[in-house]
């Protein structure tokens, strides 16, 4: 007898327990895969695996639905391993324990997965009951979303036949989603020439910002790093002479940078620090509610000779840190509150013949973000720096009709008596990568009740879990 055993609709609770027992951290997707196939096997369904474990199930329509067009019913296998200090679960071959508290499980010392093995459990229900009204169904089960959705990249679109479809991987009943960003990393090298110079090497640093991620916190007036240190530095010319050692900000392209330092040699140490230090108070009082913890350093750590970036290099290094773009350069106008178009450099980093800067580019809309990148190129080609970009992922653009969201409106208001939010959010979902390949596409995002995914004290909410899946099958069900 499992811990969910008497909790219903049993078979969403028994596939999920089921689920929780074989081991599929990302990375680590052979075995859940196969339990997909079998249970297709079990339950006499047409199904399709590919290399990469992503497993397919279609399912016909109901009597009296033969002619309504099919929809996909999605969710992904792979779950984010955190465990709890002292924890001596082995991911790679352990299942997770369940424990039941009140309205909520979770799991022992772990991560849950519910994130996404709720909606892998509530698909095989509706997959295994003869009973529901439903058009033909095509369950999409992708691999290694949580590390780059991997498994939909590489899925062979051209199985589906549907052109509507209900992605199970967010969190919030309360919430309908109806668009997600896509992005691109860019990356942009400043050549680095240097000349040797005597002096006093002064360690310049800022810190203690709030950082975040670069998606879901590029609108909540958080200070990168790197633009701070340029601004400094750029004040501190104007008050005294130093040059450029090196500069290095952050360390991850979707993540805004908490701290920056410079390394600059001068003949001139303690104007340099004493500058540094008034533009620096100067800076705390504009940003206090922003960054309250925001503080720096500035200390010399010896002299001698060393090599500086010759004035042409930290020219080009100061235009850059004072006039490129960055942040929000765009909010949408069909959704209230949704960032559209946005950038953040993540990451700084003084090389031997280079300063590379990495930016994390987003958009909901993919002319948009082409055109970033387009802007970012002229800007850096100006300045004679060689350019890269990859990891392009697509936008799943806003749809103005989508029967889709009105659907699960009417479901969710009949069944608690409230209305849904209509959301969008500035990061990457599995739905564009379905929205790039399927024309015409409708989607929403919807999900039960989850908090704290991705970490040890994830939960997921039984009577939310009840409620979504009523709502799913009487949406399925008014979809002749
Ligand atoms: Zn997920």
């Amino acid at each position: 007898m499992g811990v969910l055993s008497e909790l219903n609709p049993q078979a969403v609770f028994t596939y999920f327990e089921a689920l929780c027992h074989i081991p599929h951290g990302s990375g680590n997707m052979g075995k859940i895969s196969d339990f997909c196939v079998e249970f297709a096997e079990k339950n006499g369904l047409w199904f399709y695996q590919d290399e990469a474990n992503n497993v397919i199930i279609k399912k016909p329509a109901s009597c009296g639905y033969e002619y309504a067009a099919p929809i996909i019913l999605q969710g992904h296998l792979d779950m984010v391993c955190q465990k709890e200090e002292g924890s001596t679960i082995q991911f790679e071959t352990d299942g997770i324990d369940l424990v039941r508290e009140g309205d909520y499980i979770r799991a022992k010392g772990t991560t849950l997965g519910a994130d996404n093995g709720i909606a892998v459990a509530m698909i095989m229900a509706i997959l295994a009951d003869k009973e529901l009204s439903h058009p033909p169904i095509e369950a999409v089960f992708t691999t290694d979303e949580e590390i780059g959705m991997i498994g939909a990249g590489k899925l062979d679109m051209s199985v589906l036949q549907s052109k509507r479809m209900l992605n199970i991987d967010s969190e919030d009943p309360a919430v309908v989603t109806v668009s997600c960003a896509g992005g691109s990393d860019f990356w942009a090298h400043i050549p680095v020439s240097r000349e040797q110079r005597e002096g006093t090497t002064v360690v310049l640093t800022v810190k203690g910002l709030r950082g975040g991620h670069s998606g879901v916190e590029i609108n909540s007036g958080r200070v990168n790093a790197n633009f701070l240190m340029g601004r400094l530095l750029h004040s501190l010319s104007k008050a005294c002479s130093f040059d450029i050692i090196s500069i290095d900000g952050g360390d991850k392209g979707n993540a805004i940078p908490v701290s920056c330092t410079a390394k600059v040699l001068t003949t001139q140490p303690e104007q340099v620090i004493a500058a540094f230090e008034s533009c620096a108070v100067v800076i705390r009082d504009e940003i206090k509610s922003r960054e309250p913890e925001f503080s720096w350093l500035a200390e010399t750590t010896g002299t001698g000779v060393a090599d500086v970036m010759a004035k042409e290099t930290s020219d080009k290094l100061l235009h850059t840190l004072l006039l490129a773009p960055n942040g929000v350069l765009e909010m949408s106008a069909d959704i209230e509150n949704l960032v559209e178009t946005s950038l953040n450099m993540g990451i700084l980093k003084t090389e031997k013949d280079a300063v590379s800067v990495l930016f994390a580019l987003r958009s909901n809309k993919s002319t948009a973000l082409a055109f970033l990148e387009e802007k970012l190129t002229v800007f850096f080609n100006a300045m004679g720096c060689a350019i890269k970009t990859g990891g392009h992922y697509p936008p799943w653009e806003y749809k103005n009709d989508s029967v889709l969201r009105d659907l699960y409106i009417e479901k969710y208001r009949e069944k608690t008596d409230k209305t849904p939010r209509v959301e969008a959010i500035h990061a990457g979902l599995e739905c564009g990568v379905f929205a790039a390949a399927i024309p015409d596409f409708d989607c929403i995002s919807i999900g039960p009740e989850m908090h704290d995914i991705h970490t040890v004290k994830e939960r997921l909410s039984i009577n939310s879990t009840k409620e979504i899946y009523e709502i799913i099958c009487r949406m399925l069900a008014d979809l002749k």
